[in-house]
């Protein structure tokens, strides 16, 4: 059995638990997921007895190229009474399930009216939550989407960043994951030097990045699908005591985190490890955001980790474990890494070294 097969089985098992007789998945990751569907406009129809990938007709050559477990349909021109007709199809007069996440009201109210009368029924999380455990392969994917980070990093960072612009900074970045063999960027890269570090999703500026500071650089790469998320901050040259301290913080925090980070902690138990580190440093109103997140097909994807998450910690998890502390008016520090949870520990996957690191 092929890993969508796989993961189609289990998908099954979910749904029997909440008593659906199909399930419409519409979420561009979850198709991609079970089917490994790339394209847009692709709907998946998953039944006790078989499933479908349904799309339309310029998507038919790479969608049988790419699909398996399911069997490809190329729809009409009204794809969406196709997709409640597969759905019909596959529950009989059972109960179809519809991802309430992702789905409009609108989108539901055409499905409905093509359904027939069947049993629709929101559902949350089923597809997401058999995301959350990663295998070996996507494992493999990950690594190798953040070694092209830690590659593009250092090739950016040995040219000089000093008296160049956060964005040019940011473009070559881009330029240097891409050529590394990144699809694409997992998002918008953040280069903020300074003040501008301060605020946690700053935008690259047009202005020159000066010496004597810190600066954060927050950046991932894309392969088969898979993100990368990693972040450093480094100085450009002697920085001012407060800079200083709040970086060796930072860290400190970090490296706690991560000593605790194992299968059987709750997220909002790892977050509270990182937030209390940093609290006793009298910055605890410094740290405004989570600890982390989980990544995968996604860049923000479960489990949840920060304050209050619930969700006990699982080998094969990937997340992040990202402490930041801003100053407004000063400068932000921030230090994330990309983990796998595994056996009794983890595997940190980012590669690129924390020790302050002065470029020129
Ligand atoms: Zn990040
Ligand atoms: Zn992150």
């Amino acid at each position: 059995m092929n890993a969508h097969a796989r993961r189609i089985a289990a998908l099954r098992e979910r749904m029997r638990t909440e008593g659906l007789a199909a399930l419409v998945v519409s979420q561009g990751a979850n198709v991609r997921y079970l089917t490994g569907y790339v394209g847009s406009n692709g709907t998946a129809v998953v039944g006790h007895e078989g499933a479908v990938l349904l799309t339309d007709s310029r998507y038919a050559v790479s969608a049988r190229e790419q699909v398996s477990g399911a069997e490809v349909v190329i729809g009409s021109r009204d794809l969406l009474a196709d997709i409640a007709a597969a759905a019909r199809t596959h529950a009989g007069d059972g109960p179809v399930g519809v991802e309430a996440d992702t789905v409009t009201l609108g989108w539901h109210e055409r499905f409905c009216a093509r359904a027939g009368g069947a049993d629709v029924r929101p559902v949350r999380g089923l597809v997401e939550d058999l995301r959350i455990v990663k295998d070996a392969g996507e494992v493999a994917t990950m690594r190798r989407a953040a070694a092209v980070a830690d590659e593009a990093l250092g090739a950016v960072l040995g040219a000089g960043i000093v008296g160049r612009t956060e964005r040019q900074v940011a473009l070559d970045l881009y330029a240097a994951m891409l050529d590394r063999g990144a699809q694409d960027i997992s998002f918008p890269t953040i280069v903020a030097a300074g003040p501008r570090g301060a605020r946690p999703h700053a935008v690259p500026g047009a202005e020159p990045i000066p010496a004597g500071t810190l600066v954060v650089i927050d950046m991932g790469a894309i392969v088969d699908g898979y993100c990368s998320d990693m972040t450093r901050t480094v100085a450009t040259g002697p920085l001012p005591a407060p800079m200083e301290e709040i970086y060796r913080v930072c860290l400190d925090a970090q490296r706690a985190a991560l000593a605790a980070a194992r299968p059987g902690i709750t997220g909002g138990e790892l977050d509270a490890v990182a937030r209390d580190a940093i609290t006793a440093a009298g910055h605890g109103e410094h740290f405004g955001h989570g600890l982390g997140h989980g990544v995968g097909l996604e860049i923000h994807e479960a489990p949840g980790v920060r304050p209050g998450a619930e969700r006990v910690l699982e080998a094969g998890m990937a997340i992040t474990i990202e402490p930041g502390i801003y100053i407004e008016g000063l400068a932000g520090v921030r230090i994330e890494d990309l983990v796998i949870l595994s056996g009794d520990g983890h595997d940190i996957i980012s590669a690129t070294p924390k020790e302050l690191t002065v470029v020129a």
